[in-house]
């Protein structure tokens, strides 16, 4: 029988994540509230939707993702040869693991937070190192170890905590020269711009990754891109996928990019949302912690397998989180509606 390489061999089998599809079909019946994927309850905007619909789908999507790298040069005041547009946060990662570390290199990250980067380093060879939270956040102070490449989540997922600019700034200042940040910002969106770090463009040593899959809404298409030194651009561009990223995907996020009238009525609604949320669970007498997303961690204490079972049962899809507790994305004000009458009614 041919036999995968030792490096994928050694791997072990794991189902990251049990999609909510799957828990459906063990149910036998459709949930009512999708409020564990944090998908944006409200959509995208209708713009976006129109331009994929717009787009014919007998044609390969653009392998440079040209207009919509253009549009982000234009976003982010960094010129286009910075930016590299993947399928989602999620390929970038495996992305810059193979591409960055060599099999038996290190790779830091924080011990439950959002696993796909580790899922990627052991794809790649690296050996992991995990550094638990400190607080309910990532430990700056254990994390600066000597890794080839380290994963911060700011904000946090499943924590929700944002960490002060310049707490990262620092850190990413005592980085050893060749150890690579790959920094998510995959909910930066729902953060004032002026609360995240800031690096130069030019900075050898810093990714920073975003998504259309937050408050985009467009999580379907899988669409994210990283912000990178134009040699680090260079160097993916060897090994990606050159087709990849799908067309309807593409035209979907330029779309969306340029319509920030209606994502930033989605970031109001998803931050009023999230403050209800926040009292809904508390008034349960599960714990809120502070977030800075479009979900809330909440501390259920040894009560975590029961809630979770009460509202799975009542058709409420929700996370338990690595590091315990409840994870809960914003829904919609009826959404919403449907987790507090099951939490009230256990
Ligand atoms: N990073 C974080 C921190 C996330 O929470 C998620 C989605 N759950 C992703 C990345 C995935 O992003 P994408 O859809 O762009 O792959």
């Amino acid at each position: 029988m041919p036999s995968p390489n030792p490096l994928v061999a050694a791997i072990p089998s794991v189902t990251p994540f049990i999609a909510p599809e799957e828990l459906e079909r063990r149910q036998g019946k459709p949930f009512l509230a999708r409020l564990g994927a944090n998908e944006s309850a409200f959509g995208p905007s209708p713009k976006a939707k129109q331009a994929a619909a717009n787009f014919n789908p007998a044609h390969y999507g653009d392998p440079k993702s040209f207009l919509l790298r253009e549009a982000l040069s234009k976003h982010h005041q960094i010129p286009s040869d910075h930016i590299l547009v993947a399928s989602g946060i999620d390929e970038l990662l495996a992305l810059f693991c193979r591409a960055f570390a060599a099999p038996g290199d290190t790779a830091a990250t924080t011990d439950g937070t959002y696993p796909t980067f580790a899922f990627a380093a052991a794809a790649a060879g690296l050996r992991l190192s995990k550094v638990p939270y400190r607080d309910h956040r990532p430990d700056l102070k254990r994390l600066a170890q000597n890794a080839k490449i380290v994963y911060l989540a700011n904000p946090d997922n499943p924590t929700g905590a944002l960490l002060p600019a310049a707490e990262i700034e620092a850190f990413r200042r005592q980085l050893p020269d060749g150890c690579l940040l790959l920094l998510d910002e995959a909910y930066a969106d729902f953060v004032p711009p002026q609360d995240l770090p800031s690096f130069h463009a030019d900075d050898p040593n810093v990714v920073r990754l975003r998504t259309f899959s937050k408050a985009h809404g467009l999580a379907g298409y899988r669409i994210g891109y990283a912000l990178a030194h134009p040699a680090h651009i260079a160097t993916l561009d060897k090994i990606r996928l050159h087709f990849g990223v799908n067309g309807p995907g593409q035209a979907a996020a330029l779309a969306a990019l340029q319509d920030q009238t209606y994502l930033a009525e989605v970031v109001r609604q998803t931050i009023e949302g999230r403050q209800r949320l926040a009292e809904i669970g508390r008034r349960a007498g599960l714990i809120p912690l502070p977030s800075s997303t479009n979900f809330v961690l909440f501390d259920t204490g040894d009560q975590t397998a029961p809630w979770l079972n009460t509202l799975l049962n009542k058709g409420i899809f929700v996370r338990r989180a690595a590091l315990g507790g409840l994870r809960i994305t914003v829904g919609t004000p009826e959404q919403l509606d449907l987790l507090e009458q099951a939490l009230n009614n256990p």
